[in-house]
């Protein structure tokens, strides 16, 4: 789960980490508010998004104006700016390219920076172990600097057992250069932002830029921060930043259902049970010439009306022109899944092709109820089979359509 930035850094603060003062706006008028309570006399008026690059992002109904983060000069400023982006579409180099609606402003201080940093916490798959990746090339692309100058990018992993200790501090510090002060802020900011992910939960935390100030403080001016999903019952007050108006409308649905779905931009919808099962089949598809449109994993358990929820779900989006199901029956048997099917495809009358291949417990049952079924349905023997057959199907259908 992802929280905006002004969230995110409340949740910070509360664990000591050093961030701008800062005040969450809904309307210019709360906009406004925000600004009379901050001290000026520079004010930055930021678009809550649920996505980076806003500063470099442009909005749509004003392609050459300014971004989605605003530095102003006095109140009157700060309500322009407001006004300028409530409502509008911001679209960065992180968005989707319709961009997203801005609904929530952050204003915060403006401050005086003397370097931007970059400074992430997350799992490192490849040690198990929770890591901190800084930089002293903060503000940029990470992922491009990792490329071009990897030299520039200093990692240190947490031995979960000892935890956070004061020699990974230094160690971070000093690939920062920090000395004096500016390393004492820096010591307390790590140690902070390594004890707020872990209670927390996090899977990410992401402080681009992390600063330091013309008075040695060390700030985090921007915060990211993503949450392990399988832990929020244990974090009610994350759980309770959940913003629904940022998640695709499929996916909050799926999840309603108890469904891993995430949409994609191809045109064959995927129905499968496990996640293993689930990205072979994307393979497959992407090797026979076609594009997924969407990842579901309907489960283990999945029952007659998860199976339902789930193909209305797939039916739901458009761009979906050929459905292919791939199941493997074990928990579950395919007598029950085929029936799911059967009675989901006539609720929703399919009109695009249907290639179901079933593999497991009552495979052969399974298969004769959907031959019986008096349904278009293109059973296949396995999973190139199947995944040749769907590409093909929608192909054709769409030949046909155009
Ligand atoms: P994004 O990454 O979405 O573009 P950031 O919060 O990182 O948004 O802001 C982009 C840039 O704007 C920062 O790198 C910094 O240079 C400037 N900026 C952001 N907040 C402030 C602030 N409070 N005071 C001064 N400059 C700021
Ligand atoms: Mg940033």
């Amino acid at each position: 789960m992802n929280i905006h930035e002004y969230q995110a850094k409340e949740l910070l603060q509360k664990y000591g980490v050093a961030v701008p003062k800062g005040i969450a706006a809904m309307s210019d008028d709360e906009a406004v508010k925000a600004a009379q309570q901050l001290p000026g006399p520079l004010w930055v008026v930021k678009a809550q998004i649920h996505a980076g690059g806003r500063g470099a992002g442009r909005f749509k109904n004003d392609p050459n104006g300014k971004g989605g983060v605003r530095l102003c000069k006095s109140v009157d400023e700060v309500k322009a700016a407001a006004n300028a982006m409530l409502n509008q579409v911001l679209i960065t180099k992180q968005t989707s390219p319709e961009g997203k609606q801005v609904q929530r402003l952050y204003v915060t201080d403006g401050v005086n920076i003397s370097k931007e940093y970059y400074c992430s916490v997350v799992l490192d798959r490849a040690s198990s172990r929770v890591t901190f990746i800084v930089s002293t090339e903060g503000g940029m692309d990470i992922e491009e600097v990792a490329h071009s100058h990897p030299e520039k990018i200093t990692k240190v992993a947490i031995d979960p057992a000892t935890g956070f200790s004061g020699f990974h501090g230094r160690k971070l510090a000093a690939a920062l250069g920090f000395a004096g002060d500016a390393n004492k802020n820096a010591l307390k900011f790590f140690a902070s932002l390594y004890k707020a992910f872990i209670d927390l939960d996090a899977s990410i935390v992401e402080i681009n830029p992390l600063i330091l100030t013309d008075k040695n403080e060390v700030l985090a001016l921007d915060a990211k921060m993503n949450f392990d999903d399988n832990a929020l019952f244990r974090q009610p007050g994350v759980a309770a930043l959940r913003d629904p108006s940022e998640e695709n409308e499929k996916e909050q649905e799926a999840h309603a259902h108890e469904l891993s779905y995430v949409a994609m931009d191809g045109n064959i919808g995927c129905m499968v049970n496990g996640a293993g099962l689930a990205m072979a089949t994307m393979d497959i598809i992407k090797l026979y010439g076609g594009e997924p449109a969407n990842f579901l994993d309907v489960g283990g358990g999945a029952d007659k009306a998860r199976v339902t929820a789930a193909f209305k779900i797939i039916l739901s989006d458009p761009k979906v022109k050929g459905v292919l199901v791939n199941i493997f029956g074990g928990i579950m048997k395919c007598d029950i899944i085929a029936e799911g099917i059967i009675a989901a495809a006539k609720e929703v009358k399919l009109s695009v092709p249907l290639v179901v291949r079933l593999e497991g417990t009552n495979v052969e049952k399974g298969k004769e109820i959907l031959a019986n079924s008096g349904l278009p349905i293109l059973a296949a023997n396995n999973l190139a089979d199947a995944a040749e057959k769907v590409v093909k199907a929608t192909k054709d259908a769409m030949s046909k359509a155009a």
